[in-house]
């Protein structure tokens, strides 16, 4: 990034994206002081040739800007210390997310942007569009919070398009995001141990669509509503996205079929019957929301049917692994509390569950209304004792213990299972700390166990 070419800049946050930030500030010649307080941050930043020093002890008053890490709190549950020091400086504080957009206005203002953000799906919704831009030929950079920096992504040039996810954080760093066109999915209680309230939080949100060329807002929660009447009262294109709601202009969701409505006649624009990595209702929200973001940088409906197609799902989410028969093999690892298992557990009708591993608070209560779809559930690790309590008598369980043995069993009883269209699921409504370094290690231990099942063809 050359906005800062000369000039001094204060950094504070040297984990992954804060140091691809830093050499990126230095590669475009900015004098850069950067600080972590994790010393073997500070340590692996100057080994890489980013130059550090402790922000308590340098003149703030020197700096054009002070770049901070998403991870480092700006206001909640109150302000870093650096925050507050740049604030009595003067200086304004601005994240990877704010440099990229600039890097982008000065050198190729005409290309096609893309922010994602929402309290569920954004990574689903970013990947899916990435994958259409991609399959239909067009040079695209998929990057932001879902694990690529947005500073080392190829640099903005004519003709090139850009799908980045955006966490709050980012946004709230970002004052001229402005994107060609962005998606607010969605507004649920989340992260208000950093936002403080619901209010802020949906602020935060609301600013990423206000600023957009198109703004695509899904309308089912209240807040996210509100804000898609606001915006375009103020006089923002604004497409809404439904999976709950006839609408009569957007797109909305009618079970897999994708409707787009626009001046009170609608039609079909897709079916998502069959797409294996697009099942479920908040899915249909995804891809609408996903299709509504290709059309306002001008993709083909043909090109978008093709894409949708053959999207071939995030790892961990929900992910069809493996068939055997009329059985399939589902890694939803990253469902890591209750509500994240929800949605997989509404999108099958015949499940044998895998579950358990390090409890969250609440348990699997909330979870009682798909009980009668699990034709059994293997419970794992720490939380199987609670879990079994909770399923007493309402759905057949056995105590598995580890996964493998849980997957075994799973497998010999689905493919015994007569009505045929079975799901063998891994959705465990835990943490994986207990037997696992992360979800990411447990859904990948998941898959070699199915890989191991005798007769099984993998999807992946
Ligand atoms: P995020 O990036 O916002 O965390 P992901 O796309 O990674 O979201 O999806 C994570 C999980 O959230 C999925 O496995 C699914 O359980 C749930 N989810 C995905 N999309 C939605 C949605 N539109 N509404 C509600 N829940 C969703």
């Amino acid at each position: 990034v050359t906005s800062f070419k000369g000039r001094k800049v204060a950094l504070c946050g040297l984990g992954g994206s804060g140091l691809a930030t830093a050499q990126a500030l230095v590669a475009g010649g900015a004098q850069v002081t950067a600080w972590d307080d994790n010393p073997d941050s500070v340590a692996k930043a100057s080994a890489a040739g980013v130059p550090t020093a402790d922000l308590r002890t340098v003149d703030w008053a020197a700096f054009a800007a002070f770049v901070l890490s998403p991870g480092v709190p700006l206001t909640h549950p109150k302000p870093h210390w650096t925050v507050d020091l740049a604030h009595a400086a003067g200086v304004e504080i601005i994240g990877d997310v704010e440099l990229f957009v600039r890097e982008r206005r000065a050198h190729a203002p005409d290309c096609p942007f893309i922010a994602i953000t929402g309290t569920n799906g954004k990574s689903t919704t970013t990947a899916l569009i990435a994958h259409i831009l991609k399959e239909s030929g067009r040079d695209t950079q998929l990057g932001g919070n879902i694990g690529t920096a947005v500073l080392t992504l190829d640099p903005p040039k004519a003709g090139r398009f850009y799908v980045v996810e955006c966490s709050s954080y980012q946004i709230d760093l970002a004052p001229t995001l402005n994107p060609t066109a962005g998606i607010l999915l969605n507004l649920t209680p989340d992260h208000l141990d950093r936002h403080g309230t619901m209010q802020h939080y949906a602020d935060i949100k609301e600013r990423l669509v206000a600023g957009s060329g198109t703004a695509i807002v899904g309308v089912d929660d209240s807040f996210s509503a509100l804000i898609a009447d606001r915006v375009e009262r103020a006089g923002t294109r604004t497409v809404r996205i439904s999976r709950r709601h006839v609408l009569a202009s957007g797109l909305y969701a009618e079970g897999s079929r994708i409707l787009k409505a626009e001046g009170g006649t609608s039609g079909l624009f897709v079916d998502l019957d069959g797409i294996q990595t697009l099942r479920g209702g908040h899915n249909a929200q995804n891809a609408a929301a996903a299709i509504a973001a290709c059309l306002a940088v001008g993709v083909s409906a043909a090109e978008i049917h093709a894409g949708l197609k053959s999207f071939p799902g995030l790892k961990h989410r929900m992910q069809p692994v493996g068939r055997k028969g009329t059985v399939v093999f589902v890694n939803d690892s990253k469902a890591t509390n209750a509500d994240a298992a929800a949605p997989a557990l509404s999108s099958y009708d015949r499940i044998y569950w895998i579950a358990g591993g390090l409890p969250k608070e609440g348990g699997i209560t909330t979870l009682a209304p798909f009980f009668p779809k699990i034709a059994k559930a293997y419970l794992i690790g720490e939380a199987a004792p609670a879990f079994a309590a909770t399923l007493g008598e309402a759905v057949p369980y056995e105590i598995s213990g580890t996964l493998e043995q849980a997957v075994a069993h799973a497998a010999a009883d689905a493919g015994r299972d007569e009505t045929g269209g079975s799901a063998v699921m891994l959705s465990p409504a835990c943490a994986s700390f207990d037997q696992y370094k992360n979800f990411e290690v447990r859904g990948d231990a998941f898959v070699g166990h199915v890989r191991a099942i005798e007769g099984v063809t993998m999807l992946i």
